[in-house]
């Protein structure tokens, strides 16, 4: 497919308009207060002299670069998080519009990739999964399936269901089994976003990847230090991000390939 380079460019400077606003959300989701958690006031500043960040000095990326990554006004390192979070989500976009062209898919693939990233990040980072990420999410997911595609709101709405379900099973077995929480709200809900965007067969498979890359990453881990390795320490949710980015790529292809390979095809 020949691509449109204005297309392109488009979509680059969404993905980095939303990159900006997305590290916002990394920043401040994880406060426990509300008013800290807002994501419209106050307005940016410096979190060292608390100076307001002018627009010019808010331009995604750009303005990163023009000032070395310094604060115009005192100096202090402006952490890479910044540009790094703008960058990628700009090339997740431009790779949506190469991969499914102009239309509802690319529109899909950026919106969940974007919000995989941040809850990835926070997750990593705090051990949380906002709801607003969860929430904010599942409404879109739910409202761009009206554009059609994957069994459209009907087959949204129940890959949410099915997303919920399977983890909330997950939570209720292993409290009754481990005597400990195994499963948290924040997984739960972030597969109920999950399946809005997939599906209930891709939503399950999605569970299962995560739990797969979970257990490659974690279990030399988890060998070496049993003893300092609690449960709740898992950050679930970044496999959970993996397994689901691979889902929305691949997910159909892996779900034939394996009923073709158990039918003996
Ligand atoms: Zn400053």
């Amino acid at each position: 497919m020949a691509a449109d380079p204005i297309l392109v460019f488009a979509a680059g400077v969404l993905g980095l308009c939303l990159g900006s606003f997305l590290n916002v959300c990394i920043v401040r989701l994880p406060n426990e207060s509300p008013k800290a958690r807002s994501l419209f006031r106050p307005p940016s500043s410096c979190p060292k002299c608390k100076h307001r960040i002018a627009w010019r000095d808010n331009i995604p990326l750009v303005s990163w670069l023009v000032l070395r990554g310094k604060c115009r006004s005192c100096g202090t390192a402006i952490s890479r998080q910044y540009p790094i979070v703008e960058a990628v989500v700009a090339l997740l976009w431009i790779a949506a519009v190469l991969a499914y062209g102009p239309g509802a898919q690319a529109v899909r693939a950026g919106v969940l990739g974007t919000v995989l990233l941040g809850i990835a990040i926070i997750d990593l980072r705090h051990k949380v999964i906002p709801d607003e990420l969860n929430y904010g999410g599942l409404v879109l997911g739910l409202a761009l399936s009206l554009a059609g595609g994957h069994g459209g709101l009907i087959g949204a709405v129940l890959g949410a269901a099915v997303g919920w379900g399977v983890l909330w099973v997950v939570r209720v077995v292993g409290a009754w089994v481990l005597k400990q929480e195994a499963m948290g709200w924040g997984d739960i809900k972030m597969m109920a976003m999950v399946g809005a965007f997939v599906g209930w067969r891709n939503v399950l498979l999605t569970v299962f990847l995560g739990a797969i890359v979970g257990t490659v990453f974690y279990l030399p881990l988890l060998v070496a230090d049993l003893r300092r390795m609690r449960r709740h320490e898992l950050p679930f949710g970044v496999f959970l991000a993996v397994g689901a980015a691979i889902t929305f790529v691949a997910g159909d292809g892996l779900i034939s390939w394996y009923l073709q390979f158990v039918r003996g095809g």
